[in-house]
């Protein structure tokens, strides 16, 4: 089988890889989808970030690994003790925790120092089939088009956000509105707050966000004035930090939940005098994961329609070598 395999700094290509056999209480996928996230970007333009380059402590793996953590599939085979059947759509849950920390045992699994992750410290989706753990996938109906499907995993990112912090009645910046962002910004709708305005550098980005649920758009010089009770940062970029800084009040709390690779400069003395709240958010508890496909398949992120980019798998190193506009790119497998 065909898998987009990164193998150290900008060398990502397409491998011809065995297809993997189910374990007990596993499953095989065929993929239908996996999309590119700014992680696997950063992974290929300025890794290794997440994918180890020696062995990993828990995982034992190693470079090359086969990027991808947004995916969907089929299952086509089913270990011994798996509750799954072949046919069944389901997203998997790309992290495996140790279950035994104080993180996990406390029910913050999405901080455990020892998780592997597909798709970084295991191999993940942009592949023709994936092993997974039939116990930690989620069903998709079938009647979810794929681009909605993909959004399992950066909707848990944004439910897990609001976990972290009550926007009920708030009134909510959200920084950024690439895809993660249109997340944020519906999660943020539905979850009551009283105000929600998306900021974004482009005008094309900020399209979309009054069909999620935005209140008000504007670019980064507006976000003085916006005064938010809390502000989510949810670009990745450093200059995004700044703009979420500049749009809390005084006594606001803001929420760092893109990805930085590279330390970050952020006007502390400003931190310091406005008493603003720093809080980082990473990731997904299995429950959130649980609750995004839920969600998606009741019909939440269906009233957006976003820019999306379908190329088959070997137009994948090509396209994690480039940033990309703002349209979600999901690799599919070509038919065998
Ligand atoms: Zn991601
Ligand atoms: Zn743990």
């Amino acid at each position: 089988m065909k898998a987009v395999r990164w193998h150290a700094r900008d060398d990502v290509r397409v491998d011809d890889v065995p297809v993997p056999m189910p374990g007990h209480g596993e499953v095989v996928l065929r993929i239908e989808g996996a999309a590119i996230c700014g992680t696997d970007v950063d992974e290929v333009r300025a890794g290794p970030v997440t994918v180890p380059v020696r062995p990993h402590p828990v995982s034992g793996r190693s470079a090359p690994i086969t990027l991808g953590h947004e995916m969907v599939g089929v299952v086509a085979s089913v270990g011994s003790g798996s509750t799954l059947a072949v046919g069944d759509r389901v997203a998997p849950w790309p992290s495996r925790p140790c279950g035994r920390c104080r993180d996990c045992l406390t029910g913050h699994e999405n901080r455990c120092p020892d998780t592997v992750a597909l798709g970084m410290s295991a191999d993940g989706g942009m592949a023709d089939f994936l092993v997974v753990d039939g116990a930690r996938c989620v069903r998709i109906g079938t009647g979810v088009a794929l681009e909605r499907a993909v959004l399992v995993e950066p909707y848990a990112v944004a439910l897990h956000a609001l976990r972290r912090v009550d926007v009920a009645g708030r009134r909510v910046a959200v920084v950024g509105t690439g895809s993660l962002g249109l997340c944020v910004v519906e999660a943020v709708a539905r979850a009551g707050a009283s105000e929600v305005v998306a900021v974004d550098r482009s005008s094309d980005a900020l399209e979309p966000a009054s069909g999620a649920g935005a209140t008000a758009s504007m670019t980064p010089d507006g976000a003085p004035a916006i005064d938010a009770d809390i502000a989510i940062e949810a670009a990745g970029a450093d200059a995004a930090v700044a703009v979420a800084i500049a749009a809390a009040r005084r006594g606001g709390t803001v929420v760092v939940l893109g990805g930085h690779v590279r330390p970050t400069a952020v006007d502390l003395l400003d931190v310091t005098v406005r008493e603003i709240v720093l809080q980082g958010c990473v990731s997904h508890a299995f429950t959130d994961f649980a609750a995004a496909a839920r969600a998606i398949d009741a019909g939440e992120l269906a009233a957006v329609e976003r820019p999306v980019e379908v190329a088959p798998l070997r137009d994948g190193p090509a396209l994690l070598r480039t940033g990309g506009g703002h349209a979600k790119r999901i690799l599919v497998p070509e038919a065998a």
